[in-house]
């Protein structure tokens, strides 16, 4: 029998990482590769086993975590760990594979991880990197990279023109350019990521050829690209799951509660897994979302619930630490996402015809909301007040505006136009099909 080609894969460990990269780790899977997941030990503790057959058919291998915590930031200590951890041992686990009989040929590793390649290309592997974020966003980090994009914080109003791109503003632009903050790190891991692109062996994009039509011709005539999106499970398999997560979801007692429910009448809402939204901005969303008069399902994560307004009960809502979002945006009574506009859940919405409220926080979302509501125009984006608050009128009036106005209907009907696009992209045929298909067969050719 022929031995299976046996692909590593190195997600970096956050929700939104993680989830595009075990997509196309089940992908892979179905299609006759060995894979194995590459994590810490102290990430794998983290990890809660969904239900998914295919996921289960992917192997976890752990590797020790640093034993020197790194000084700075947060987010520097949380980077330079995880990055000592696998530099360490990364290269014992290729090289106790290539003492089993199923050596692994190549690596698919995040782009936030650039330096993932060398490692691979010593040991005699080949790298494959994945990019989980909008190409637009990335040719934004590629432009800073690269010097043609200088880095300000002054906003004169004026429009900021780059190749391929619609005319943004600054406020346009991933928020770590212009509020950088404490952020700097983030900003210079976002820009890092394309220090290896030229020499990967292969260059993934989450996203699809419509999608994004004018900046992955730009972003292919700098090097070969291969989108492969949307990764969303619905779309390439009989499956409603990625198969891992790092939140623990509640008991699934919401599906029942939208079954009640009529269609198209809930509004959904998730920042995602990294938001922290102020207090003040937490009442402003819960007396919009009453204002609004709509059902709502709202993801609450545990440690943000005592941001809350006291005492706060709707009759009409029902609050939950974490869910199943793709089995959420999938029932017919959700008619609305009210959402952070990270790009799994933009793709998600997307590919599911979900229209949506865009209230961007942070990092590329700002970015994809302005593609969501001027390009896609699959949503609308709500506007912050002169001290950077969404306020109730504002949250309410979007949703009334998606669910229940004549902008609605026209909203509705693109995101039905571009879930159909997706589907295509992903199904026999389709640019991503394609894609995936001759990345699989360049893998199954590669010799190490
Ligand atoms: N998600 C989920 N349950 C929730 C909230 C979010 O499964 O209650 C998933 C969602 O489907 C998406 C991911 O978490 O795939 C969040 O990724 P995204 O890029 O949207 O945002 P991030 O968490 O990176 O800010």
């Amino acid at each position: 029998m022929a031995t299976k080609t046996h692909i590593l894969a190195l997600p970096f460990p956050l929700q939104g990482h993680i989830n595009p990269m075990l997509q196309l780790c089940k992908t892979l899977v179905t299609k006759g590769f060995h894979v194995t997941l590459v994590t810490t030990v102290s990430i794998s503790l983290s990890l809660q086993m969904q239900a998914s057959t295919t996921s289960n058919l992917i192997d976890i291998e752990t590797i020790p975590d640093a034993t020197n915590t790194s000084e700075g930031d947060m987010y520097q200590v949380f980077i330079n760990n995880f990055k000592a951890a696998i530099t360490q041992g990364l290269p014992q686990l290729i090289e106790k594979h290539k003492q089993s009989s199923y050596p692994a040929k190549a690596i698919v590793y995040d782009s936030v991880l650039p330096w993932t390649l060398d490692i691979a290309h010593q040991l005699g592997l080949k790298g494959a990197v994945l990019f989980t974020q909008p190409c637009t966003v990335c040719s934004i980090f590629y432009h800073i990279q690269q010097g043609t994009l200088k880095i300000t914080t002054e906003d004169d109003g004026s429009d900021i023109s780059l190749p391929a791109m619609p005319l943004l503003r600054l406020r346009d632009l991933p928020s770590l350019i212009y509020d950088k903050g404490p952020y700097t790190t983030l900003l210079g891991l976002l820009v890092d990521q394309f220090l290896t692109f030229q020499e990967a062996d292969w260059r993934l994009f989450n996203t699809f050829d419509k999608l994004e039509d004018e900046i992955l011709k730009w972003m292919a005539s700098k090097c070969p690209i291969l989108t492969i999106g949307p990764t969303i499970p619905q779309l390439h398999m009989d499956d409603n799951d990625y198969g891992l997560s790092l939140f623990k979801p509640n008991a699934e007692d919401y599906m029942k509660w939208l079954d009640t429910k009529e269609n198209s009448s809930v509004v959904y809402i998730s920042f995602g897994s990294m938001v922290t939204p102020g207090e003040e901005q937490m009442e402003e969303i819960a007396r919009g979302l009453v204002e609004s008069n709509c059902f709502f399902l709202w993801v609450v994560r545990a440690e943000e619930e005592s941001k809350l307004p006291r005492d706060f009960v709707s009759e009409k809502g029902l609050i939950v630490n974490w869910c199943s979002q793709l089995l959420v945006l999938a029932h017919p009574a959700v008619g609305c996402f009210l959402t952070h506009c990270g790009w799994n859940s933009t793709l998600e919405a997307l590919s599911l015809g979900v229209p949506t409220v865009a209230m961007a926080q942070w990092t590329d979302q700002t970015t994809t909301a302005k593609l969501i509501a001027d390009v896609w125009q699959t949503g609308i984006r709500t506007k912050a007040d002169e001290n950077g608050l969404v306020t109730r009128e504002e949250i309410a009036g979007s949703i009334r505006e998606v669910m229940q106005e004549e902008r609605g209907n026209e909203i509705r009907r693109n995101a039905k136009r571009w879930k159909q696009l997706a589907k295509e992209a992903v199904s026999e045929g389709g640019s991503s099909h394609n894609n995936i298909t001759e990345f699989e067969i360049q893998l199954s050719s590669t010799t190490t």
